[in-house]
């Protein structure tokens, strides 16, 4: 006779009824971002993402907050300024990122979108089911929304004010984030809401406005500096390469002093078209003078020149 089989496994690899729960939420999380991924919608994993999570952490280890799953950060590609929560998952408009004018009013966002991660908002998680995300791309914005409830936005202004406090006891932090100025970007795009319609109404998220519950719960500036920028232009931080929607931060060298005029703030950024040959090897730029260009393989002139 055969001896029974003992099962001796020694690690604990069945799921808790909670951890399974996560782990339904998670597969309906990265559903959703591989979907909008897929259409172009989010870009791919980049550098603007981990800027994104280096506030997300220092909001975590301030406020001895672990999250199990890590919360991760994604950029839409869109320019309408919205923000929202996937489960553990916080996405903002690269337009959202363009306007924002410092690091105080980034992170007055993230910790709004993490308060709903932290005080556990969720996602549909029937969107783990493949069969759910069979729709054709142009429905994407009617059949995903990310909208919350009255009751759950004022919950998270009211968490995100406690993450935003705590974070400021750190000196640092204290130093490089402030508040003043955040709370002038959110009084600016509530004044200017009327003339921006479209640019304010959230395609799959929530319009920012609704954080004008959590201004009220930040300082207010004593005295304004007139070279301080309440809200940057439209592509004025993030770069789109349209070829394979990857995004960039704009490297720029730092400008002198800002004329009134020079501000523009929720406007567009006026662009100079830099062109350049396509090759398969890396671009470089043309020269502007009258020198015969000439083909990099061959040496001779390229065909339709002199
Ligand atoms: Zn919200």
């Amino acid at each position: 006779m055969e001896a029974p089989v003992q099962d001796d496994t020694k690690t604990a690899n069945d799921l808790s009824p909670i951890q399974a729960q996560r782990s339904w939420d998670r597969q309906a999380e990265d559903n959703v971002i591989d979907r909008l991924e897929r259409i172009g919608l989010i870009a791919p994993k980049g550098e603007v993402d981990k800027a994104l999570e280096t506030v997300v952490n220092n909001l975590e280890v301030t406020n001895n907050i672990d999250l199990d799953p890590d919360v991760r950060c994604r950029v839409m590609t869109t320019t309408t300024l919205e923000s929202y929560t996937v489960g553990h998952t916080i996405v903002l408009s690269r337009g959202l990122i363009d306007v924002l004018p410092d690091e105080a009013s980034l992170a007055t966002i993230i910790a709004h979108e993490l308060s709903h991660a932290i005080l556990g908002h969720r996602l549909d998680s029937s969107l783990a089911f493949f069969d759910q995300l069979l729709i054709e791309d142009k429905e994407t914005f009617r059949h995903f929304g990310f909208q919350r409830t009255p009751e759950e936005e004022d919950a998270a202004n009211k968490k995100a004010a406690e993450l935003l406090a705590n974070a400021l006891k750190n000196p640092q932090l204290a130093k490089s984030w402030q508040l003043a100025n955040a709370s002038l970007f959110f009084q600016a795009l509530q004044t200017r809401q009327k003339e921006i319609p479209n640019l304010i109404s959230a395609h799959l998220g929530d319009r920012v406005p609704v954080i004008g519950a959590l201004r009220t719960s930040l300082p207010t500036d004593q005295k304004q500096d007139p070279q301080m920028i309440t809200a940057l232009p439209i592509g004025g931080r993030v770069k789109l390469d349209p070829w394979n929607d990857k995004l960039d931060l704009i490297k720029s060298k730092p400008i002198g002093a800002v004329a009134e005029r020079e501000k523009m703030p929720f406007e567009v950024t006026p662009f100079m078209p830099y062109l350049t040959r396509y090759t398969t090897e890396a671009a470089k730029p043309i020269a502007a003078s009258a020198t015969t260009p000439t083909d990099p393989k061959t040496g001779e002139a390229a065909p339709g020149k002199p």
